[in-house]
Parts: structure tokens; C-alpha cells; sequence
């Protein structure tokens, strides 16, 4: 590709960490701050993260941004308008491999990228396809929550309730912020079992 200096180029910005450390209320401060600006911007989400809304990418503090769902990162390029400057995509651990090409293209015709998503699954091992974006990515923030048994900076997701199924879409109530110190991955300590 050549770049002539100022002409319109793109780029892959990566928010990464456990749960509760902000990556969303990231992704939508910038966002916001790139609308103010009267850039263009759309917003994406996986169809399977159905929290709250289907058509908001929304924070655990309940800030939200209005946001279109897709079943497959292909739909992305696709959904994106001419005049579009900034892609926002929320939740990016749940979509598969394609999302990295899907960044990367974006990138490459001149879009601001930024991509939010968990770095790890709940026992610690890195959340496919968050490590290759991390690889590609032209900036990446890496956030941590607090520590939610003994306040230290928490850059683990600990699964507080046990249950049968192995992708949970949750909040509060299923997962809570730990540190490498308190992370128990094998779920040792964790007595509550929900049959589902
Ligand atoms: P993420 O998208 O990374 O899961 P959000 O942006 O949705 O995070 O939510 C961040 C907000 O979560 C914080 O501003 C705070 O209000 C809330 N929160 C709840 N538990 C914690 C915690 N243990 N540490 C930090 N923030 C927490
Ligand atoms: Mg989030
Ligand atoms: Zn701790």
C-alpha cells in the first residue's frame, strides 16, 4: 500500500483486559469523542452478546452506545457506509478468526479501527481471536479492574458460579474481577452449582 503523507489512513486500536475494567466504557469514550469531531462512526457487536439490548453496545456502569448486531465479522465490512471514519467493535472475543482480516482491510482503506474485547476466558487462557488482534494491532490499552477479594488490580475474570455451560454471557452475577493472586481458574473454591 502507499501512503501519501495526509492522505486518509487507518488504523487498529485494541481495548483489552478482564472483565470490569472498562474496555467498553472505553470503546464509547472514544467513540463519542470521534462523534463530537463529526466523524462518521458505526458501531458493531456479535449477535450472541444479548445482555441488555440487541442494538446498544452497553457498559457495566450502563452507558451505551447504539450498535448493529452481526452473526459473522464479514457482515462488518459489508454494514460499513463510504463516508464512515471510525469502526467501533465491542465483544470481539466472540467472533471468529475472520474478524482479524475483516480489522486489517478496514485499517487498510483508510478507517479507524477500534476493537474491544477479553484477552482471557475465566480460567486464564487467551481468548481466541483477541492474541492475534493484540498482534496486528497498531495501539493497544490494556486495562485492569479492581480486585474484588483484596483490592489489588485485577486482570483476571473469575467465574463465581458454576454451571454446565461453557460460553456465559453475564454480568455481576456470574463473573467478578480478580487478581493473578486470588484467580482461582480451576473453580476450587467455588461452591455454587446452576444447572442449566
Ligand atoms: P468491560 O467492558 O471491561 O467489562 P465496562 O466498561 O462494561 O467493563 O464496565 C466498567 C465499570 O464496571 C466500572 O466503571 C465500574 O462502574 C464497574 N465495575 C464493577 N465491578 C468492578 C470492579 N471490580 N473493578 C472495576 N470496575 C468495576
Ligand atoms: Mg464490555
Ligand atoms: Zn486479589
Amino acid at each position: 500500500m502507499n501512503i501519501i503523507q495526509g492522505e486518509k489512513m487507518g488504523w487498529v486500536e485494541v481495548i483489552t483486559g478482564g472483565m470490569f475494567s472498562g474496555k467498553t466504557e472505553e470503546l464509547i469514550r472514544r467513540l463519542r469523542r470521534a462523534q463530537i469531531a463529526k466523524q462518521k462512526v458505526q458501531v458493531f457487536k456479535p449477535k450472541i452478546d444479548n445482555r441488555y439490548s440487541l442494538d446498544h453496545i452497553t457498559s457495566h456502569s450502563e452507558q451505551k452506545l447504539i450498535s448493529q448486531p452481526v452473526e459473522k465479522p464479514s457482515q462488518i465490512p459489508e454494514l460499513t457506509h463510504e463516508d464512515t471514519k471510525v469502526v467501533g467493535i465491542d465483544e470481539a472475543q466472540f467472533f471468529d478468526e475472520s474478524i482479524v482480516q475483516v480489522c486489517q482491510d478496514l485499517a487498510d482503506s483508510g478507517i479507524r479501527v477500534i476493537v474491544a474485547g477479553l484477552d482471557q476466558d475465566y480460567r486464564g487462557k487467551p481468548f481466541e481471536p483477541m492474541p492475534h488482534l493484540l498482534a496486528i494491532a497498531d495501539h493497544v490499552t490494556k486495562n485492569a479492574a479492581v480486585c474484588m477479594v483484596c483490592g489489588n488490580p485485577a486482570s483476571r475474570t473469575q467465574k463465581i458460579i458454576k454451571s454446565t455451560k461453557l460460553v456465559e454471557v453475564g454480568a455481576a452475577s456470574t463473573y467478578e474481577a480478580r487478581c493473578r493472586m486470588c484467580h482461582d481458574p480451576d473453580l476450587k473454591d467455588v461452591r455454587e452449582v446452576v444447572q442449566i
